[in-house]
């Protein structure tokens, strides 16, 4: 049985999670899958909404500045 090292925290943790396409420990990857479901719901919105307004933003600026 082979193991590979967690990227995260170094533990070993089994090789056949490694070829399942796991680069994290089953805890680290759960931490991970915690964090991201936490960011998404957390900030989803308000950072899209930013996101695709920040363009249109500088656009109305720039056409603001010329007048
Ligand atoms: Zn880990």
């Amino acid at each position: 049985m082979s193991f590979v090292n967690c990227k995260e925290c170094g533990e070993e943790y089994s090789m056949k999670r490694a070829k399942l396409g796991y680069h994290l420990c089953l805890e680290c990857g759960d931490q991970r899958a915690n964090r991201i479901a936490n960011f998404r719901s957390k900030c989803s919105a308000p950072a899209y909404n930013k996101g695709a307004y920040q363009p249109m933003m500088s656009t109305d600026d720039a056409r603001w500045a010329g007048k």
